[in-house]
């Protein structure tokens, strides 16, 4: 097979250079869409930028394929990166890449673009026989899933997909997430001065302080996650506080465990603001919902034979973090995440690309695509 570490580097030391944060990927798009249409490639693009208020939608490139009778599959990663990643200064050492531990480096998710670029030359100067391939390079993925939410689904036919969006080693496959809902509650006592008359306020930190004081959070159960990340409120230490904000999330991998945890969640705070005299104004929203694949499912059975050609079983995980694939699979795509060679992704100290697990994800897709057009159940 004709993967080339050098090319592959290459493009992964171009694209890391380029800042993108999520909402302002137009110019790594730019320079995907160049290297995809020097392959001789269309590259389409949709409109979920407009759809989020981010400057760029989704590429899309439908390479056709040299096999009849095959339906498609969707190959997935995401264009934009977490902040800081301004003047990136990948450096090379040995197998690994990392950044100089000023800004994070950005293997996630460019290692996966560049898997799925390295793929398409593969396939290409292989005359590997595959079917259709839908392959997706979403945006805003790190902020809220936006570009796989507002992605143009009446482009995309496929009903099984691989989202490079995981680490080493390359055998782990991820088959759950969990369900995400975010709560943001304002809530509001009375203000007053401090010193000359405290008893005619009411204190809505003190409020929201007793709420959060006798919440359940943190791990809840092998499921079930929940946290408040965010307070803010109050002008003074001369005035009692009348507004306090609180940004909190729950997650679990079983609907009705976090239909409870927010439950429980919302309904301390507006029992304690209501106690202290104040009340609490608290919306919920739901960011993600969970998904699962079996060992049955199809992903999981192309996953068995792609990797037993390097030797290899799978190695189904569990996630408590969210993705595209997320989304995906609410839209009837089943969707599995696999190794695209990041590592420590959202820290700038150890954050790093792990080159060879990189490459060897280029063969297993090259292996996932010839696995899926032999399968019985397909054709
Ligand atoms: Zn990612």
């Amino acid at each position: 097979m004709p993967i080339n570490r050098e090319r592959f580097l290459s493009d992964f030391l171009e694209l890391v250079r380029i800042p993108s944060p999520s909402g302002k990927e137009r110019e790594v798009a730019q320079a995907v869409k160049a290297k995809v249409e020097a392959m001789g490639l269309t590259v389409s693009e949709d409109e979920a930028g407009k759809g989020f208020g981010g400057e760029q939608g989704n590429l899309i490139v439908k390479v056709t394929g040299n096999l009849e009778g095959v339906p498609p599959i969707l190959l997935n990663a995401h264009l934009d990166t977490v902040l800081p990643c301004e003047n990136v200064n990948p450096i090379v050492e040995g197998d690994k890449v990392r950044s100089d531990g000023r800004t994070i480096l950005g293997a996630d998710n460019k290692a996966g673009v560049c898997v799925l670029l390295e793929f398409l030359r593969v396939i290409k100067e292989d005359g590997i026989q595959h079917g259709p391939l839908e392959i997706v390079f979403t945006v805003a993925e790190e902020t809220g899933l936006h570009g796989a939410k507002h992605l143009d689904y009446s482009l995309i036919s496929a009903k099984v997909g691989f989202v490079l969006d995981s680490g080493p080693p390359i055998n782990k496959v991820i088959v759950r997430a969990p369900s995400q809902k975010n709560l943001r509650a304002v809530v509001k006592g009375k203000s007053a001065h401090a010193g000359v008359s405290p008893e005619k306020g009411i204190n809505a930190i003190q409020l929201a302080a007793r709420a959060i004081a006798s919440m359940r959070l943190g791990r809840i159960d092998q499921e079930t996650t929940a946290n408040i990340g965010i307070i803010r409120g109050g002008l003074a230490t001369n005035i009692v506080p009348e507004e306090v904000e609180i940004l909190g999330e729950a997650r679990s991998h079983n609907p009705k465990k976090l239909e409870e945890q927010i439950a429980h969640m919302v309904s301390l705070l507006e029992k304690e603001a209501q106690r202290g005299g104040g009340k609490a104004e608290v919306e919920v929203t739901d960011v993600y919902r969970s998904f699962s694949v079996t060992e049955d499912d199809l992903p999981s059975k192309v996953l068995k034979a792609a990797l037993a050609k390097m030797g290899l079983k799978p190695q189904w995980e569990t996630t408590g973090g969210g993705s595209d694939a997320n989304i995906f699979n609410e839209h009837g795509i089943k969707c599995v995440l696999i190794c695209c060679g990041e590592e420590s992704p959202h820290s700038p100290e150890n954050e790093r690309l792990d080159i060879p697990s990189a490459l060897q994800s280029v063969e297993l897709l090259v292996n996932i695509v010839t696995a899926f057009a032999q399968m019985d159940e397909v054709k």
